[in-house]
């Protein structure tokens, strides 16, 4: 089939299938810009709805660049709080007092200078130039590799590099839409080319599609594996208050609040007796022992958090997990 043809019935099933999604509402061209910066930070690690609220909420009380160039640090994390990775709320912020600093308040409307913005890889930078600046480029996420790997049958590990994988975009041509094509590739990924159970019936590439004629659709993964890692935490209480103190020493939940850790041996971990808790963090399967410390150390920037207070103030999901844990140990 000519790829133009591909292109227009991939755009055809898209205007009459898409989801409403808050950050596709039409709006004007600065506010396109904003919403599209902000929604693709947020969709980094995260699904799609369980973005939507948080969007919404975050356009509500952020409502520009300019706003959220200064926004206050209480404000910012309030505004993420459990959507988690919050690394991308800081990346946010800096990315939009770079803009007014390097780029005159615009975003950049080019691939290399994106790539400059804190939190912006290739993946987010190419997202932008399709959605914001309507430039014919398709980004490689999860979905699109997808349906990649079913229209082509890929099975083997040198069929699904990043490398071949790129190549084998060009099978979607170019459409006089970029922005929306874009959108409707990853879309046919995420609505009908899903993990377990693709609706082929409803997808317009199914006659270029050698899975669905195979009808064979597992998909191969790359060989990926998670590190492990192994944690004590200090866990010293004075009745209803515990001690939590401000991350500035590992690299992952920065500048929140955590019971006082370290990293320890494998060995120590197995031979432990205390309790323990197992946490996915970012790439990392974090395995914690917990134990019960009589006597306050007494650490700089240190913090007595009353556990009834847990939802009041910004607190990691990590670190409410490891309360449910000391709780059910009490
Ligand atoms: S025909 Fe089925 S397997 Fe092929 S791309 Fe469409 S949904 Fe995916």
């Amino acid at each position: 089939m000519k790829k133009e043809n591909i292109s227009k019935k991939i755009l055809y099933w898209y205007d009459n299938n898409k989801r409403i999604l808050p950050w596709r509402k039409t709006t004007s061209k600065k506010n396109k810009n904003y919403y599209t910066l902000v929604s693709e930070f947020m969709l980094q690690q995260t699904q799609v709805k369980t973005v939507i609220p948080y969007f919404e909420n975050f356009i509500k009380k952020i409502p520009n660049l300019k706003k959220l160039s200064n926004v206050n640090d209480e404000k910012l994390m309030k505004c993420w709080q459990g959507l988690g990775y919050y690394s991308r709320a800081r990346n946010l912020k800096k990315t939009a007092k770079k803009i007014f600093s390097n780029f005159k308040g615009s975003l950049p409307n080019n691939l290399e200078d994106l790539k400059t913005l804190p939190g912006i890889g290739d993946y987010t930078a190419r997202a932008i130039m399709a959605i914001a600046f309507n430039v014919p480029v398709v980004p490689l996420d999860g979905n699109v590799e997808r349906v990649l790997k079913r229209v082509f049958y890929l099975k083997r590990e040198s069929e699904i590099s990043k490398d071949n994988l790129n190549k084998k975009k060009s099978f979607f041509g170019v459409s006089n839409r970029p922005g929306d094509y874009a959108q409707a590739i990853m879309e046919i990924g995420a609505l009908i080319c899903k993990p377990a159970s693709p609706s082929c019936e409803e997808c317009p590439l199914s006659k270029n599609c050698i899975s669905f004629k195979k009808n064979d659709f597992e998909i191969k993964s790359k060989n990926k594996f998670n590190k492990v890692k192994y944690f004590e935490a200090s866990i010293y209480n004075n009745k209803e208050k515990y001690l939590l103190i401000k991350n500035n020493e590992f690299n992952f939940l920065k500048n929140l609040l955590i019971f006082p850790m370290k990293e320890v041996k494998k060995d120590k971990f197995k031979s432990s007796i205390d309790s323990k808790v197992n946490i996915k963090i970012s790439n990392m399967n974090m395995k914690i022992i917990l134990n019960k410390n009589n006597k306050r150390n007494k650490i700089k920037g240190d913090f007595m958090l009353d556990k009834n207070n847990i939802n009041k103030i910004i607190l990691p999901s990590f670190t409410k997990k490891i309360f449910e844990t000391v709780s059910k140990h009490q």
